[in-house]
């Protein structure tokens, strides 16, 4: 059977070293010498300032929300935050968590990612915050999102859960905004099992985040205002640091892998239109079919030959009552309804990459003749 993913497993004698240390500190968490060494790290590798590690990518969203004052504990009116229909349900349901109402804008049928003309004709007067998602790892319209954030006096948050590593003109896309956010979990692309982080804007932000993550503990012991416990501990620390070693061959047998599914798909499916000022860091497959019956046939194709794809993501989520939320998005619906990712993770080899595109055209041209 192959998965859509497998999470990465760094070499274990090296995870050993790091546990031989944890057991001789005895410090197991709250801020320790391996989460102090990974966020120097991850600031280095990514070239950002102003990084806090949190306990997961949900998380890092609602702990960004709080420390922007997206929301604060004694907002009176409601809070309202325009967002994408077309992401993991977390992007969502972090909002409604937090007491703010999402509403959906639609999609750009290209990019994936939330559309401009969309986003413009919103009236801005009751919107306090926009939360893009780089989704598939795709930048965002930046410079657009910013300008419109200004004139709203809205504050932005990236959900950047897919965009570990990817630059944008030249320097770190996970800087813009008030902050951006990144998923550590096992399935992503970089990981520590189970982890987060947050990328500030502003050094203050940083400061107040990290009393938040610490039930609002300051930095001298004392409790100074309402706090969550959204820590990252020094065994997940330690898995991380493994992985980072590894990073560039992660990226290097992805990248392959992605140059193959697209020479041997030959063009059969959509492909997403990346931005042309943002590179690529090779974390997901996604194609898009012709329609949810032509999507349906290939999947069922795929998986009589043990090939596990996902359907993400779906539903799109302007399709679920339970968020609260306002606002339809039919370019959302329609790619949710053909959409697939096909399997990409080092270890995954060449020749079955081929035969996975093989069964993807087979599925195509098929449906197509009949
Ligand atoms: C994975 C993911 C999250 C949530 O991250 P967790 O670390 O699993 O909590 C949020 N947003 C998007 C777009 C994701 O893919």
């Amino acid at each position: 059977m192959i998965p859509v993913t497998r999470p990465y497993l760094p070499d274990r004698r090296k995870l050993g070293a790091y546990l031989d240390g944890i057991y001789s500190r005895g410090w197991l968490t709250n801020n320790g010498p391996l989460v102090q060494l990974l966020t120097e790290r991850l600031e280095e590798y990514l070239g950002v300032r102003n990084l806090l590690l949190v306990t997961n990518g949900t998380l890092a969203l609602q702990i960004a929300y709080h420390a922007i004052g997206l929301v604060t504990p004694q907002a009176s009116s409601v809070r309202r935050a325009v967002t994408t229909p077309f992401s993991f349900a977390a992007t969502a349901s972090s909002l409604k968590w937090e007491g703010v109402s999402p509403h959906f804008c639609d999609i750009d049928a290209d990019s994936w990612c939330l559309d401009l003309a969309c986003l413009t004709e919103i009236d801005g007067r009751d919107i306090h915050g926009v939360v893009p998602v780089h989704v598939f790892g795709n930048a965002c319209d930046i410079e657009g999102i910013q300008s419109l954030a200004e004139r709203w006096q809205a504050k932005v948050v990236y959900d950047g859960a897919h965009a570990f590593g990817v630059d944008y003109q030249g320097t770190s896309l996970l800087q813009h905004g008030d902050a951006t956010t990144l998923s550590l979990h096992a399935t992503k692309l970089f990981h520590s099992v189970e982890g987060g982080a947050v990328i500030f804007r502003d050094r203050e932000d940083l400061q107040l985040a990290r009393e938040l993550i610490n039930f609002g503990i300051g930095p001298t012991g004392e409790l100074r205002g309402l706090g969550i416990n959204a820590k990252l501990s020094e065994l997940h620390a330690a898995m991380a640091l493994c992985v980072l070693d590894d990073i560039a061959n992660i990226m290097e047998s992805r990248e392959a892998i992605w140059c193959h599914y697209v020479l041997h798909l030959d063009g059969c499916v959509d492909l997403q239109q990346r931005h042309p000022q943002a590179s690529n860091n090779y974390a997901y497959f996604p194609v898009a079919f012709r329609d949810s019956r032509s999507q349906h046939a290939c999947r069922i194709a795929l998986e009589a030959a043990g090939i596990m794809p996902r359907h993400y993501f779906h539903p799109s989520l302007d399709e679920c009552g339970f968020y609260g939320a306002s606002g339809e998005a039919s370019r959302s619906r329609s790619l949710s309804s053909r959409i697939l990712c096909l399997p990409i993770y080092p270890g995954l080899s060449l020749t079955t990459v081929e035969r996975i595109a093989d069964v993807v055209k087979c599925s195509v041209t098929e449906a197509v003749s009949e």
